[in-house]
């Protein structure tokens, strides 16, 4: 597909103004600006937001990260960021107990122009075990610092899923929260329960992998193209959750479906 035939069916300064409202209303927000992406024909601020709630510096403060937009054809990613920082300061307490790192469009061009991969063609999603990957991911790794998040989570949208399902993968001894996720979600939303997703065994809506499976274990040393979720991992990150959401939804359902999996991580993780 040649560039002059790309069409921008969004306007990434929704997520510009999305940031500049939340910086006026959340005292704690911390924006920053580690660079910009840049096209032939445009120049993309990229953003990293942290967010420390009034109530961390307690023993059981958190770090949790919290990413969309790395596919650009996956707009209900970048919308449940932007929902979250809309609605943060109304949230709950033990919101207040955590400390977010925040990457709300990793893809900007994607993002523009409906587009899985960045301007110069490539899965972004695809390059964190390149030792010299393209300036998203750059910034995505600088955000994140090798640092073993508590929590990392990864909103994605799949385009003919019929119904939600995520990816978990949890370090050894680590107990799956991904169950409870499709339990809630399930209740108002529909779930795809195919055996398998993407080529992969699924239960329920659930791909699980982790630490005690020998398979996965080989499968991360071998494969060069790691997706974002592994390099998380690979850091120490004690869980990571990739959420899917079918496209045929609305915004707002895409949005409070990814919202409701954050939910509950963030309950279980605060009563540990
Ligand atoms: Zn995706």
């Amino acid at each position: 597909m040649s560039r002059s035939i790309l069409k921008k069916v969004r306007d990434y300064r929704e997520v510009v103004e999305a940031i500049d409202r939340a910086t006026r209303k959340i005292p704690s927000l911390q924006v920053v600006e580690p660079g910009v992406v840049e096209t032939e024909g445009e120049r993309y601020p990229f953003y990293h937001l942290t967010l420390k709630g009034a109530k961390t510096g307690n023993p059981k403060t958190r770090p949790v990260y919290i990413g969309g937009g790395i596919h650009g054809d996956e707009p209900g990613s970048v919308w449940a960021v932007l929902e979250f920082l809309k609605r943060y300061s109304s949230l709950p307490d033990p919101y207040q107990r955590f400390e977010f790192t925040v990457l709300p469009c990793v893809n900007p061009f994607g993002y523009e122009h409906n587009t899985r991969e960045n301007a110069a063609r490539v899965d972004l999603n695809r390059q964190f075990k390149n030792p010299s990957p393209p300036a998203e991911v750059r910034y995505v790794k600088q955000a994140a610092a090798n640092r073993p998040f508590s929590l990392a989570m990864e909103f994605h949208e799949d385009i003919d899923t019929p119904g939600f399902y995520l990816y978990e993968l949890t370090q050894s001894g680590e107990p799956s929260w991904g169950c409870e996720m499709i339990a809630r979600i399930g209740a108002r939303y529909p779930v795809n329960r195919n055996q398998e997703i993407e080529g992969m065994p699924a239960e329920d809506g659930l791909i699980h992998r982790g630490n005690a499976d020998d398979d996965f274990r080989i499968m991360l040393e071998q494969r060069p193209d790691w997706p974002q979720a592994f390099y998380h991992y690979a850091n120490g990150s004690r869980r990571c959750y990739t959420t899917e959401t079918p496209i045929h939804l609305t915004r707002e359902e895409r949005a409070e479906i990814h919202l409701t999996a954050l939910d509950t991580a963030l309950q279980k993780l605060w009563d540990i």
